[in-house]
């Protein structure tokens, strides 16, 4: 996913994983549980408890996003949690909703150095850290996250919190398995589904000739060549109509679905930092409102540096995860956008720091795509 050098947006796609997402294939993800980079180190459910009803919260993306530098960064993940809950999203979605940066150096005691430096003086760089004992932590068996309790009848099982622990306890299970040599994987992973969002691989690829970017993000006038045929379009393409003919019209939405409309299934857009010329990446909007103030997304308070926008989330990928849309409560955002730290920084006391996640909502003309699109 990561793409440090280029200029093109990387597009993400939602598929059924061709094998299991496990941590040490560095997976891009949604859903499941999640895939940690620190093995001795993983999230807490206190971490990540939503702050309206107060239960942990569960991964919703995951993205292995390594860069060049600081050599700290070598590998990197960021680490998307949400609660489930719409209501809570109602009431206060900054607060049910969380974001987390993950880095680790190429020399680390749990991932040895890619294969074709494996030899000579790397190796036994890496032979000298992989040697450093490090304690894998035990992981709740319902979600993932760290398992700082455990089953005081078997002291097998593992939670996150009371909260998952009553959950197996009844729908995985474990009030059968508990004490017995009979499997309980099958029970365990239907547990895990009823908490977790479904899992699935965000494969990307890149946005491609078609749409390009010009100075200040705007969709490329080539465009509205394109399509003009096509049923779904709510409005004919081409601003300057609106902006003769009527008042109220949402031109970021316009471009927005200009944009998306090539490649109608994106979940994620992932354009960070452009390197080459210095120029931060820019969010593709729903909206003209609701935009970020500049003092919502402050500056990283571990080293001072701007936090920049890394990726955004659609709202393309709540049709993937069993959200019913009809119920009054349910899950629901225009766009999710994450912004980082620009430097990647190294918080030596800190193996999670937390980033900053914004919330932008459609207006009600993309409200009506949007119902559109999810039928
Ligand atoms: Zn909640
Ligand atoms: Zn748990
Ligand atoms: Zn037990
Ligand atoms: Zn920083």
């Amino acid at each position: 996913m990561a793409t440090s050098s280029t200029k093109v947006v990387e597009l993400g796609f939602a598929e059924p994983p061709d094998n299991p997402l496990t941590a040490d294939s560095f997976p891009n993800k949604i859903g499941g549980k999640p895939a940690w980079l620190n093995l001795a180190h993983v999230l807490t459910a206190e971490d990540v408890l939503c702050g309206i009803c107060k239960k942990p919260m569960v991964l919703l993306v995951q993205l292995y996003t390594p860069e060049d530098y600081p050599p700290e960064a070598f590998h990197r993940s960021i680490y998307v949690f949400c609660c489930k809950n719409g209501a809570c999203h109602k009431t206060s979605w900054r607060k049910s909703l969380k974001v987390f940066r993950s880095q680790l150096p190429k020399y680390n005691p749990y991932w040895p150095p890619p294969n074709e430096e494996s030899n000579g003086d790397d190796s036994n760089e890496y032979a000298n850290c992989s040697s450093e004992k490090f304690t894998a932590v035990n992981y709740c068996v319902v979600c993932g996250l760290h398992g700082s309790k455990k089953c005081g009848k078997c002291n097998k099982a593992y939670y996150c919190s009371k909260e998952h622990q009553i959950i197996h306890w009844t729908s995985g299970q474990h009030k059968i398995h508990c004490n017995t040599t009979t499997p309980s994987l099958d029970d365990d992973n239907l547990c895990s589904k009823l908490v977790l969002f479904p899992e699935f691989e965000v494969v990307s690829e890149p946005e491609g000739n078609l749409v390009k970017d010009s100075e200040n993000g705007e969709v490329d006038d080539s465009l509205s060549n394109l399509d003009n045929g096509n049923s779904r379009a709510l409005v004919p393409v081409g601003d300057e109509i609106y902006e003769n003919t009527q008042v109220n019209v949402d031109k970021a939405f316009l471009k927005f679905q200009k944009k998306v409309e090539p490649y109608p299934d994106q979940v994620l857009r992932y354009a960070r930092l452009d390197y080459e010329c210095e120029k931060n990446a820019t969010p593709l909007w729903v909206s003209d409102i609701g935009k970020p103030m500049p003092e919502d997304i402050p500056s990283c308070p571990h080293c001072g540096q701007e936090r920049t926008f890394e990726f955004q989330i659609l709202s393309t990928l709540l049709n993937y995860l069993q959200v019913d849309h009809m119920q009054n409560d349910s899950l629901d955002w225009g766009l999710l956008l994450v912004y980082s730290c620009k430097d990647n920084c190294h918080v030596s006391d800190k193996n999670y720091v937390e980033e900053i996640l914004w919330r932008q909502d459609f207006s009600d003309e993309g409200v009506n795509w949007s119902r559109f699109k999810s039928i």
